[in-house]
């Protein structure tokens, strides 16, 4: 059966004469109708938000190379090479964070993994901060290794001890600042200039901080990772992760190994939605930091509460390196409880919370609570390597028994302020 694409027009609505001219012109059966009716060509008007480009492939104007590592870089030909909504999101990013050009991936960890599997080979030494988001150590614990892959673990807020680990075969640091779950910071600008220093390159997860707080690479860095999945998408509603370089050339070339052969890519959809995300990071960042401080300062005041790990508080040991690195001191913070409280605080949380979510992950607009066991953490994520000094540094910020990291969300500072109080209760 024939279905004349013309009477339906008027569904498109009476102004939309570009949809009612192509569709005039096509008479087509209902199965090519099916396939071919949001084919229109909409030049006219030009919707002022891009639109969502799901195709994984695109019509051809001139030869492509069949091998993926050839085709050209602006010219969309698969969706796993590239992609428009994708690019979108890669050249915001690049902006944002002063780089040359970006990568986006599915997640946070999959920019990770390409990071250090296509800048490393069999020989290399990586030396990484010794605290540091549970997936990335576990990574570099457990994978690297197995591809003949040195790693030094090393306090990155210490630049004699990263001096002192740094070895012939020493080609990427990799910092994470402000650091996973202890707010710990590491000086970009002197790591970067060991890193020059020593002929290598310094990659830094600035998840925490955002474009916003700081610009690793006006720092010096090569590299900067991120999860989209936390304050850039900021809505809770998708994965993603990202690489930005300073030079596109590096871009390009984890490019090819990484996103293009190993394939984690961004989807679509999720570009869209991270994109479109950003666009109030600013403004949310701001109402982050304007809500973590007040939380930070009531939870300092507060008897049950031994200590606050907040790169804003005037009592962060390093309060005086986030002023002069980071232009907002973010929405993430950490906090100790007198012992003997923890765990049962923690059980407290799960059940009496009313506004605050206690979960996992960060960067939402609603506050998220979570408490970390620092056994678990000593050994699961950072594992047997440690030394006796390192967990020693370890529990002077995360307790002997465990860790509350906080999220602080973009709700009334008070409302969030009450709803911790009517827990924090012996
Ligand atoms: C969440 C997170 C990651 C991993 O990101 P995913 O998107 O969950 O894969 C890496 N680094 C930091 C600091 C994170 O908070």
């Amino acid at each position: 059966m024939r279905c004349c694409l013309r009477r339906m027009s008027g569904l498109l609505g009476r102004n939309n004469k570009v949809n009612q001219l192509a569709f005039s012109s096509q008479c087509w059966g209902a199965k090519t109708a099916e396939v071919h009716g949001d084919g229109v060509k909409t030049s006219f008007p030009t919707p002022s938000v891009p639109g969502i480009t799901m195709s994984n492939s695109f019509k051809l104007d001139k030869p492509a190379s069949f091998s993926i590592t050839e085709q050209e870089k602006d010219n969309h030909v698969y969706t796993r090479w590239s992609n428009p909504t994708v690019r979108n999101l890669e050249t915001k990013l690049a902006f944002l964070e002063s780089g040359e050009d970006c990568i986006a991936y599915a997640s946070g960890m999959a920019a990770t993994a390409g990071l250090l599997l296509s800048r490393l080979s069999n020989g290399d030494h990586l030396i990484m901060s010794d605290i540091n988001y549970a997936g990335t150590a576990e990574l570099v614990r457990h994978t690297l290794p197995r591809f003949g892959i040195d790693v030094s673990l090393c306090d990155t807020s210490n630049l004699n001890e990263v001096k002192d680990c740094i070895t012939p075969r020493t080609k990427l640091i990799w910092i994470e600042t402000p650091c996973n779950p202890t707010l710990r910071l590491t000086d970009i600008s002197a790591i970067s200039e060991i890193c020059k220093d020593n002929g290598c390159e310094l990659a830094v997860d600035s998840t925490f901080a955002t474009p916003v707080a700081q610009k690793p690479i006006n720092f010096g860095a090569d590299f900067v990772v991120h999860s989209l999945t936390k304050y850039i998408g900021g809505h809770g509603d998708s994965v993603g992760g990202a690489i930005v370089g300073r030079s596109a050339e590096a871009i390009q070339q984890i490019k090819s190994d990484s996103l293009v052969h190993q394939g984690g890519i961004l989807s679509p959809f999720n570009a869209f939605l991270i994109s479109r995300g950003a666009i109030t990071l600013s403004l949310r960042m701001a109402q982050h930091e304007k809500n973590a401080k007040k939380v930070a300062q009531f939870l300092e005041s507060h008897p049950l509460v031994t200590r606050v790990n907040y790169p804003g508080l005037q009592s962060h040991e390093q309060h005086e390196l986030a002023k002069r690195q980071m232009n907002n001191f973010g929405g993430m913070l950490s906090f100790t409880t007198v012992k003997g409280t923890t765990a049962r605080l923690s059980e407290k949380m799960m059940k009496e919370l009313s506004l605050i979510h206690y979960a996992v992950s960060l960067g939402h607009s609603k506050s998220l609570l979570f408490m970390i066991e620092t056994d678990a953490i000593l050994n699961s994520t950072f594992g047997p390597g440690m030394s006796v000094k390192q967990i020693q540094d370890f529990k002077q910020f995360a307790g002997e028994e465990g860790i509350f990291r906080m999220s602080v969300g973009l709700e009334e500072a008070d409302d969030i302020i009450r709803d911790l109080d009517q827990v924090l209760k012996n």
